[in-house]
């Protein structure tokens, strides 16, 4: 048998309580995104049957998701993010964007 934390998916009860509680929390204290450093706009809220603003809060997982499973449901690892910083960077290590980000990219659309 496997961990508890294994073969943790996004709509994992566990996982969207999580991610629901840290985005109160960080909501609550108004908490910037960790890779661009601006404020996120939480007002900002799904849709049903619309995109995700790129602006919109999103949970960013400081050791991606798909490289290290057992940390899905690691709140420590959580991260205030907005959704297109967070697409941007991908899997890859935040680092990388944040300099990405730093060397002045240009300005944003949304
Ligand atoms: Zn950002």
């Amino acid at each position: 048998m496997t961990g508890p934390a294994a073969h943790v998916e996004r709509d994992d009860p566990r996982y969207r309580k999580l991610a629901r509680d840290f985005r109160a929390a960080c909501e609550s204290s108004g908490t910037p995104c960790w890779l661009c450093g601006q404020p996120i706009d939480y007002r900002l809220r799904h849709k049903p049957g619309k995109p995700i603003p790129d602006g919109a809060f999103e949970a960013d997982h400081a050791k991606a998701w798909a490289d290290y499973p057992h940390l899905r449901l690691d709140r420590a690892n959580l991260r205030a993010s907005h959704k297109g910083c967070n697409r941007r960077r991908g899997k890859r290590p935040a680092d990388d964007l944040q300099r990405e980000l730093a060397l002045g990219e240009p300005s944003r659309t949304w």
